[in-house]
């Protein structure tokens, strides 16, 4: 499994995550805020699965843009998986005609834009190999966080979530876990805010990993770009030789 960050921005060498979303071995993305933005045509077409972790902008935003640049008339379209409550905010307030086209009516059956999957926490499904699981996370909207299984490891992506309880059960049940795509969002002093949104602090980050085995790849992502710096510094003084911070040029293999 490779796992590589898509991190839209016109200067390649920002490290900042103004949305976060990840493509895995070239066909596989999990959110889209830099979907559309992924180099050329032929290597958005090869994305054939999107799994949508919950409503906000920074997540859903590059849906309409991807779907648009790679369309074609033909029986082939990508699979969009979103849970119950992703898919009526999508429906209402973005693909209605007014935000966006209505892709459905306006493609019809022949010649589609997406497949939509309606995904649950807890119900496992098969996409290109590999066993995917949604799980609940702890945000203002219903989120969805992902377990890839595969036989050479797991990854567990997690973000837009406060620290939540079953987060020690459910990283114990997963199998071969090697790596954890994990939400850091706010710098410690703005913990309130990150109380109001339900995100993390990296003070909370280190509670929650508290229990994970120290061989597991802990990668901070959603570090939010105005306070990149201090949530990084953060994050490095905890001193956990398997946390770092997510970064756009590496691919994360397991
Ligand atoms: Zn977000
Ligand atoms: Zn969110």
């Amino acid at each position: 499994m490779k796992i590589r960050l898509l991190m839209p921005s016109v200067d390649p060498q920002s490290r900042l995550q103004f949305t976060v979303s990840v493509l895995i071995d070239e066909h596989i993305a999990i959110d889209t805020g830099g979907l559309p933005y992924l180099g050329c045509i032929d290597a958005q077409r090869a994305v054939d699965h999107v799994l949508l972790t919950h409503s906000h902008i920074d997540h859903i935003g590059g849906l309409p843009l991807f779907l648009d640049n790679i369309y074609a008339p033909s029986p082939e379209c990508p699979s969009v998986y979103a849970g119950e409550a992703t898919w009526k905010c999508l429906e209402d307030h973005v693909f209605n005609d007014q935000v966006w086209p209505n892709l459905e009516r306006i493609a019809g059956t022949e010649f589609p834009f997406y497949r939509k999957q309606i995904v649950d926490a807890h119900r496992p499904i098969k996409i290109a190999g590999y066993q995917v699981t949604p799980i609940p996370l702890e945000h203002i909207v219903p989120t969805l966080g992902y377990v890839f299984e595969s036989e050479t490891g797991s990854a567990l992506f997690a973000w837009d979530t406060a620290p939540f309880l079953e987060f020690d059960k459910i990283v114990q049940s997963i199998p071969n876990l090697k790596i954890i795509f994990l939400d850091a969002s706010f710098p410690n002093q703005m913990q309130w805010l990150a109380e109001k949104s339900l995100h993390t602090t990296p003070g909370q980050f280190q509670r929650q990993i508290e229990h994970v085995a120290p061989d597991v790849r802990i990668i901070a992502v959603h570090l939010k770009p105005g306070f990149h710096d201090q949530v990084s510094q953060e994050l490095n003084s905890l001193g956990m030789s398997n946390v770092e911070v997510a970064c756009r040029d590496r691919v994360y293999e397991i």
